[in-house]
Parts: C-alpha cells; structure tokens; sequence
C-alpha cells in the first residue's frame, strides 16, 4: 500500500501550517502536497497551549487557534487544506524514513514517497524519568507539549481547584503554567535547580523582577533544588513532592517543564545532525539535497552571528519554514535565510520580548521597580542583543532594528543613561 507526493511535510505543527500557506502562496498544484502528523487536528499555534487554552473562562479552543492566525495571515481549518488540494495524513505516525529511497513509513503500514520532504518534527518533552526520578506516568502529573497534554492539565486543574501545585522547572513552561495555574485559583511553588528563574536567558536582575511579581501573585519560589520522588495514594495519585534538599511539599498536581529534545531519530545515521538538530545550509537544505528540515527540529546558520543555532520558538519555526518552501518553490531565486532571533512571553498583564543573542556584557535599564524594564548585551563592542518589558508595538520594533544593525558601543554607561531612547534613535 502507497501514495506518493511531489512535497512532504513530516509533522503537522507550527512549521508544518506556514509551510503550507507559503506552497499555495507560490502556486502548489492540488495533489501535491502531502502532511503527515501524529496529531489528530491539522497545524495550530501551539503556544495557545499554555496561555489562552488554560483560561478559566472563554478559554481558547481549536478552531479559533489554527495556523496561521499567530502571524494574523489566514487561519488553515480542515476545509482550507481540502480546497487546496493538500492531503492531511492526521493521526498518524511516521515509524521509519529512508532517505535514500525518498520514503516514509507510517503506523498503519502505509509507504508514502516524496521527492522533496520537509522534516517538521519539532521536538517532545523531556521526562523525569529521564533524570533518574519515577513515578511521572501519574494522572496528576503534567506535561505541557501537544493538544492531548493541554486537554489532561486543563482537567486536572480543574479537578484541584483552591489546591496546591508544584511547578518543576523555571523555564518557559515553568513559568507560563505557574501563571496559568494562579489565575485559576490554584496555590503555586515552582521548583527550579538554577538560582534564578529563565537562567538561560534572563539576567538574575531580570529574573527577579519576574520572580517579585510571580511572588506578589502568590507563587512561592523554592530554588537551587530539583524533586526527588514522588508519594503516592492507592490511587496512584501524586500526594506530595519530595525534594533533594529533605524539604516535602504537599500536591495536589504537578506541572512538569524541564526542557525539550528534538525529534531527529528517524533520520539519525541518514542526516547530518548538529546541537542536537537536524544540521541545514541557508536554504535550510539538509546533508541530503531532496530533505529540508525546519523549525524546533533544525540546526540552521544564524547569519548575524555566524554560528549554526538550534532554536526553540515560534517565530523561528514560522519563519524558517517559509523560507524553505520559497527556496524549494524558486531554486536559485531565493537568498539565504537571515533570521534575527525573536522570543517572546505573556504572563499576567506582563509581555516581554527578546531580539539577538544574550551573550558579553549586560546594560540594564528603566525602573526596576515599575512596569517597563530592559537590558541590552554587547559583545566585542556591538550591541546584539535586546530585551523589553511592557513596550509599545514602535518600541519593540526599533529593539529588533537595532538589534539586526548591531550598532558599535563605545560607551556602556552612555548606553545605559540612554535606555530604550538609544533603540529608538538607531
Ligand atoms: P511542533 O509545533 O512541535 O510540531 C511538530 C509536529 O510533528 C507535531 O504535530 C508532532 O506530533 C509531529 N510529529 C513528530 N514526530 C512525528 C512522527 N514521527 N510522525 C508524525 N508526526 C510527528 N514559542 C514562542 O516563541 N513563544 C511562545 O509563547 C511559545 N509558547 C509555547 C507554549 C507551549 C505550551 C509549547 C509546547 C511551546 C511554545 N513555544 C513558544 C514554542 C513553539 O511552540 C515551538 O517552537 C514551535 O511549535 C515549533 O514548531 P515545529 O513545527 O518545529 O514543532
Ligand atoms: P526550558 O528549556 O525553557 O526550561 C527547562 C527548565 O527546567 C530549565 O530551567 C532547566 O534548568 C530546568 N530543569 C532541567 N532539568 C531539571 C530537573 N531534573 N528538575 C528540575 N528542573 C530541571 O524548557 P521548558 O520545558 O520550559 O519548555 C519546553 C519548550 O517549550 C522549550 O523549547 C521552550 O522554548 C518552549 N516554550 C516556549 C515558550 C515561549 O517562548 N514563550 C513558552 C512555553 C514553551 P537548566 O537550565 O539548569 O537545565
């Protein structure tokens, strides 16, 4: 049993929904274009999963949140890929891939072949189990990753409400959830190892602002610790958290964000894979010409640092995978991908964005003690990197533009004294 495509997109995800807007917008032919994904829904927004979708009241439910909606370009519903002649192979598993002979091989035992394939598998969620701790599998213990995870938190929290919750991890999820879980009434204590939340991005003066207002909301932060088991009921029901430092925390759910791997294990020994991803050129063409890879998935050159980077958001995964349709649709036309890192976070009233890299020394600026604050970083004299809270729609636009020129800083103090007015005069 087989099909075959002239383009696959393996994962159905964030990419897989712009990279079918970019082929009809570049003239995709009915029949050709085939989406494989494990979901059982076409593309949607994923980062809907743990802000709008966790609201207590008129929460966002599908299909409101389909791609492209997060970039206000068209929302692709299942009637959208129907009248495009885009065949949604949903539900599905893709178990093996061989490069070789341009082939997949899903669940059900279906080979379908392509000539051009677009790996699109973004990535899972790490396990505990992963880190030596058991007992994750519980059904008040949670993972934050697709539709289903999204569907079981909402239930679980709905099932503690005025109860308590422990968060593990201090990432993006950590910290997303904690919101989440407080503004449905649900006591908060996040448990991170770092000594500061965000440590990966965020300074600790960052952090903290972050962590005093989480505070102010309620959440309790135990720090420089990580779970050490679990106790349970006979209903196999997390009941408290135990930790490294001897401390017990008593639970009446668990949200769990420990950070991501990506899924490149079909291709491994077929591709080349570099941080952990799939390793792509500009164009964001694999080690095997007729394979692209984008998104979470792909390790791509950041041209403005001249460095291959992995990159785990949105704006990314958008991005890059229109700009692989465009270099599959017009080979030879289409330049080189030149992708200035973009994240962002909402929590509470709060909206921070980020541009470029957090690498050198660091200029904070504003008033710490209110409600806009940013830093800038600049490495060998240049500014590359920005960051901003609770600024207007011009403000974060001159941040990325100035970002993007990387203008020469002579004088940190002098950029300091300017703050936000330096972005906005570049
Ligand atoms: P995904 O969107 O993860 O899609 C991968 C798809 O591939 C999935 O449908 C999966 O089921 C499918 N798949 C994988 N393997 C197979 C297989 N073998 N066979 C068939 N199908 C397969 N980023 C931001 O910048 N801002 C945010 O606010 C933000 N919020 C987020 C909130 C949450 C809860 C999560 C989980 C992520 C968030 N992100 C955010 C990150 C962002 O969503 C990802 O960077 C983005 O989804 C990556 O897109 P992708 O298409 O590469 O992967
Ligand atoms: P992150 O990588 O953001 O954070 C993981 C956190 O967990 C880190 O603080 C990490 O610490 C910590 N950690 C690692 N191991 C343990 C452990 N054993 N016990 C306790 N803590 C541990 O991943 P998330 O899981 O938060 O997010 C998953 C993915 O979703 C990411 O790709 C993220 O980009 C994406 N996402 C993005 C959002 C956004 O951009 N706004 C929102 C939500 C999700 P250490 O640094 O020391 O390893």
């Amino acid at each position: 049993m087989g099909r075959a495509f002239v383009y696959v997109i393996l994962g159905g995800g964030v990419a897989a929904g712009y990279a079918a807007l970019e082929f009809t917008k570049r003239g995709v032919s009915p029949g050709e274009l085939c989406i494989i994904s494990e979901e059982p829904v076409p593309p949607y927004e994923r980062p809907a999963l743990s802000k709008g979708y966790l609201l207590p009241e008129a929460p966002a439910r599908l299909p409101s949140f389909h791609t492209c909606v997060g970039a206000n370009e068209e929302r692709l519903t299942p009637k959208w890929y129907k009248e495009h002649g885009i065949e949604l192979v949903l539900g599905s598993q893709v178990k093996s891939a061989d490069v070789r002979r341009k082939t997949l091989l899903t669940a059900a035992g279906e080979t379908i072949s392509y000539k051009i394939l677009i790996i699109a598998t973004g990535a899972r969620a790490l396990k505990l189990e992963e880190f030596g701790v058991n007992g994750s599998y519980a059904e008040n213990v949670c993972y934050l990753r697709d539709l289903a995870d999204a569907n079981r938190l909402v239930n679980v929290m709905q099932s503690c409400g005025g109860g308590n919750a422990v968060v593990i991890g201090g990432g993006y999820i950590g910290m997303e959830c904690a919101a989440s879980l407080v503004i449905n009434k649900i006591n908060v204590t996040m448990v991170f190892p770092e000594a500061h939340c965000m440590a990966r991005l965020f300074t600790p003066k960052i952090s903290s602002y972050y962590e005093e207002y989480y505070k102010s909301k309620g959440v309790k932060f135990i720090k420089g610790t990580v779970l050490s088991s679990f106790d349970n009921d006979s209903n196999v029901k997390v009941t408290a958290v135990n930790l490294r430092d001897g401390s017990r925390l008593p639970a009446d759910m668990v949200v769990v964000g420990i950070g991501i791997r990506p899924n490149t294990s079909l291709f491994e020994g077929q591709l080349t894979l570099e941080k952990g991803g799939i390793k792509v050129n500009g164009h964001l063409q694999s080690s095997n010409s007729s394979v692209y890879a984008v998104g979470d998935v792909a390790a791509f050159p950041v041209k403005l640092f001249g460095e291959t980077r992995r990159l785990e958001h949105v704006d990314s995964a958008r991005k890059s995978a229109r700009h692989a349709v465009a270099s599959i649709m017009e080979a030879g036309k289409i330049g080189e991908f030149d992708y200035l890192p973009f994240f962002y976070s909402r929590v509470f009233t709060s909206s921070w964005q980020f541009y470029g890299d957090n690498s050198g020394e660091v200029v904070h600026f504003g008033d710490y003690s209110g409600s806009t604050v940013g830093a800038y970083w600049v490495s060998n004299g240049h500014l590359v990197g920005s960051f901003l809270e609770g600024g207007t729609k011009e403000e974060y636009e001159a941040m990325a533009k100035a970002t993007r020129v990387k203008p020469v800083i002579e004088d940190l103090s002098e950029l300091e004294r300017q703050g936000l007015g330096f972005a906005l005069a570049v």
